[in-house]
């Protein structure tokens, strides 16, 4: 198996939340009575699965969810310290815990500083009361003002936070007024997503039954390109669709993902990713446990043609700043080369695709809200899958 020279990363899925979401398709459940099993259980795959990365230095570490901000901080404790016990973690890692605002309080945020957690992303979602009680999120406009300055004080200065667009009772209003409580706060990092209806959740089945109106695209097209602007305007990258940067604050544990980097994903639902195949664990936590405790790591694995490797290199690269790696498209097969130079002509023609300084072929910004259905124009059609 070809070692890959860069990076490897390590993704703990903590599929705990105190309230569910209504637009919510993580894993996820708001019992925690599995919880102290759920710890023993990701222990134990920590170290059943010590030979995934074949001893690759581990540069980020990424608590996911789930609202991994929910657990005690003995928990986050146990997990972060049996990683440095068992695999070879890098001298500075990006670590990065995601955080709700209800959960960011001086006692939690000094203990995570203490155990080495460097990165906070904070789910705020949105600044009116309104929309937080509409969307069933935990927190209240107060503690998602509060949240931010809390972190700082605390000594976090390297913060992400949420927002989500496109939303039935968003106005333009609250929208700008959302971006600029960001933009003031001060922080260097900002992630933003439509609002979008999955089947499957609360919001699905209340738009069904009437009690909820779709998302409306003009309004979310019309959102984001007031996110861009703004964001530019005040000294942010939007280094991918949904992420903005200052300089030197580029999310390193998303960076590696979309570069190739492999990783290990620890917990229910988590996926993982060696370079040649991928894999992902059971979403459900009574089986997860289960299975761990028979010795088994319950997952699910793919191995990926050349033709779902190439397609994955467009997908993430016009998704991001990097635009699509022309190397590694080489790497794969001078046909796989001239079949996209031959589809791309079209999307160059009509202005949406140029050439970057690195010799990729790359989405003008205000193309990238279309970044997915582009892509898929421009995949290859593997005959051998079907
Ligand atoms: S807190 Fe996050 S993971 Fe949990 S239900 Fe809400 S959106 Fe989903």
């Amino acid at each position: 198996m070809p070692m890959f020279a860069g990076m490897a990363g390590i993704y703990i899925h903590i599929p705990f939340c105190r309230k569910a979401c209504y637009y919510c398709n993580f894993h996820f459940s708001t019992s925690f009575k599995t919880k102290e099993g759920m710890i023993q259980a990701m222990v134990r795959e920590l170290e059943m699965q010590t030979g995934y990365l074949e001893g690759q230095e581990i540069e980020t570490i990424y608590f996911g969810g789930g609202t991994p901000s929910a657990l005690p901080v003995e928990d986050i404790r146990l997990l972060l310290d049996s990683i440095r016990r068992l695999y070879p973690v890098s001298h500075a890692p990006e670590i990065t815990l995601e955080a709700n605002p209800d959960d960011i309080i001086a006692d939690n945020l000094a203990w995570w500083k203490a155990d080495g957690i460097n990165r906070l992303s904070i789910g705020i979602q949105a600044f009116q009361d309104t929309l937080l009680t509409a969307w069933n999120r935990s927190h209240d406009a107060g503690q998602a003002l509060k949240a931010i300055g809390l972190a700082q004080e605390a000594g976090f200065d390297n913060i992400t936070a949420d927002l989500i667009y496109g939303g039935p009772g968003l106005s333009d209003e609250d929208w700008i007024l959302n971006i600029q409580r960001l933009i003031d706060s001060g922080i260097p990092h900002i992630s933003s997503y439509a609002l979008t209806v999955e089947s499957g959740t609360a919001l699905f089945h209340q738009i069904e039954k009437g009690k909820s109106t779709s998302p409306d695209d003009d309004q979310a097209n019309r959102q984001y390109a007031i996110l861009q602007e703004m964001l530019a305007a005040n000294g942010f990258l939007q280094y991918e669709v949904s992420n903005f940067a200052k300089e030197g604050f580029e999310s390193r544990h998303n960076r590696s993902y979309w570069s190739g980097a492999h990783y290990l994903g620890i917990g229910p639902s988590s996926h993982s990713f060696n370079g040649i195949s991928r894999q992902w664990n059971v979403a459900n936590n009574v089986r997860y446990i289960q299975s761990i405790a028979d010795g088994v790591i319950p997952s699910e694995r793919e191995e990926l043609t050349e033709a779902q490797r190439y397609n994955e290199l467009v997908m993430t690269g016009l998704r991001t700043s990097r635009g699509i790696d022309m190397q590694r498209v080489h790497a794969l097969g001078e046909e796989y080369l001239e079949y996209l130079e031959a589809n791309v002509i079209e999307h160059v023609n009509n202005g949406q695709v140029v050439k970057n300084e690195l010799g990729n072929w790359v989405l003008k910004p205000e193309y990238l809200f279309f970044a997915d259905g582009i892509a898929a124009d421009l995949f290859y059609e593997d005959e051998s899958a079907t």
